[in-house]
């Protein structure tokens, strides 16, 4: 729900700033299609259980629908619709062919064995496959799903329309059709952008110190990156606490090490190496002073609680929605430069655009000539909306927001305008 209110708050700003259209504005308010199925699933005990499951297709002005599938018990429709919206400006900012949509099915999958996992999917691939395909909507991973869950809804799809279709689902195992380099796609793109801005402000990583919140996938990868580059980590949290090291800089591969063998970041407290380490709450690891924080984590975690404390001075989102609308108003007062998520976490459904491209195409590109194209599409982004930073004297935020609106409005007005 915050995302989505926060969504709907940022699209406005950005429509009033740049005058979109006022009738875009409102063909823009609500998704051109839902659909809410019903999947009946066999569990082990012999029970029949009822899924409730959603996938909305917010706009395909620029292709077709391209957004995740969710699965949580806290998934509704409101919330689907809105990260639908969402995925229409984030593949708008990276100028994909693609639109947005989101999919979501109301289920704790941790309480499902392998088999009612299985069979939920597929039951949810088949209620959803009259809807999506390789040139309509391509659905992905989400919250709970993966590569694996992909392949099962691949494999309904393909039944139902009687053909391979490898295209109409992005994040497959590579096996399966899947593409190199989209494991690591997320932090790739956020180093690129990183890379622009800290050009742009003049920095020299080995005199920039970074905190990370979140060490999964995004987070870990970007951290590893960011030591490559010499920047000095200092900092890094995960979902029980947070460590920061007072002196010298942190190793992320060997931080993760410790992690998977004993659970946690803090868990390196007390190892060789570890010193001058010491474990600080969320909270702390947030307001600790640092040049630039990367956010990796979850959703709302800067607000107007606590975005007077923060002391970085650039602020990378790789999660979606960490910095909530007043957090972000505070932060653009003090003067700190937040790159947002749209842009800085799209290198991932631009990977997924790839995968598709790939599998339409039917070519198998390498890792290294995924990353060639995609510090390209990263850079033309990131470009596009500091040009739009400076026009309208906005935030980057809303900048990317009319960054996307801009590329709508025109796909719009060429489709539509007589
Ligand atoms: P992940 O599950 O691999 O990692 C999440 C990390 O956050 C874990 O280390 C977890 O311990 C940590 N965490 C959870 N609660 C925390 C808390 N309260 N304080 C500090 N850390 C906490 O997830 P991910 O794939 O790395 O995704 C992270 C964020 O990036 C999410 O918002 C996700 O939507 C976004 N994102 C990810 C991708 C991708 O390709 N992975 C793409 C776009 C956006």
């Amino acid at each position: 729900m915050a995302l989505y209110e926060n969504t709907l708050k940022q699209m406005n700003t950005a429509a009033t700033t740049m005058g979109l259209n006022p009738e875009l504005a409102e063909i823009l308010k609500t998704p051109a299609r839902i659909m809410e199925v019903s999947i009946p699933v066999r569990m082990d005990d012999g029970s029949l259980r009822i899924f409730t499951g959603y996938r909305s297709q917010h706009n395909n002005y620029a292709g077709p629908y391209k957004g995740g599938i969710r699965y949580h018990q806290q998934v509704d429709l409101s919330e689907v619709k809105a990260l639908s919206a969402w995925m229409t400006m984030k593949c708008s900012v990276v100028a994909i062919p693609m639109g947005g949509g989101k999919g979501g099915v109301i289920v704790n999958p941790k309480e499902l064995s392998a088999g009612e996992l299985e069979r939920l999917s597929r039951g949810y691939g088949r209620a959803i496959a009259p809807i999506i395909g390789a040139q309509v909507d391509v659905p992905a991973p989400d919250v709970n799903t993966d590569g694996r869950i992909m392949s099962w809804i691949k494999d309904e799809f393909e039944k139902f329309v009687g053909h391979p279709e490898p295209g109409v689902i992005t994040g497959k195992p590579i096996s399966d059709g899947g593409s190199e380099g989209r494991g690591t796609a997320t932090a790739q793109g956020g180093i690129y952008v990183l890379d622009k801005m800290v050009e742009d402000n003049n920095l020299n990583p080995a005199e920039t110190r970074v905190i990370l919140q979140g060490f999964g996938n995004a987070g870990h990868i970007m951290a590893q990156l960011m030591a490559k580059k010499g920047y000095l980590i200092k900092g890094f949290a995960d979902s029980k606490g947070g460590i920061v090291a007072k002196e010298g800089t942190l190793d992320p591969d060997k931080v993760m090490e410790i992690k998977k063998a004993e659970g946690s970041v803090i868990n390196v407290v007390g190892k060789p190496g570890f010193e001058s380490v010491e474990v600080v709450d969320d909270k702390t690891l947030l307001e600790t002073d640092c040049d630039i924080l990367v956010l990796a984590a979850l959703e709302n975690q800067i607000t107007e609680a606590n975005a007077e404390n923060v002391k970085a001075k650039f602020i990378i989102e790789l999660a979606n929605g960490p910095i909530n609308p007043a957090g972000d108003e505070i932060l653009e007062k003090r003067g700190i430069l937040v790159v947002p998520d749209i842009l800085a976490n799209a290198g991932g459904v631009t990977v997924s655009y790839f995968e598709w491209y790939q599998n339409v195409y039917n070519e198998k590109w390498t890792e290294a000539q995924v990353f060639e194209k995609l510090i390209v599409v990263m850079n033309e982004a990131y470009d596009r909306v500091s040009g739009n930073k400076t026009q309208f004297k906005c935030s980057m935020r809303i900048a990317a927001f009319i960054t996307a609106m801009q590329r709508i409005q025109d796909l719009w007005e060429k489709k539509f305008k007589v």
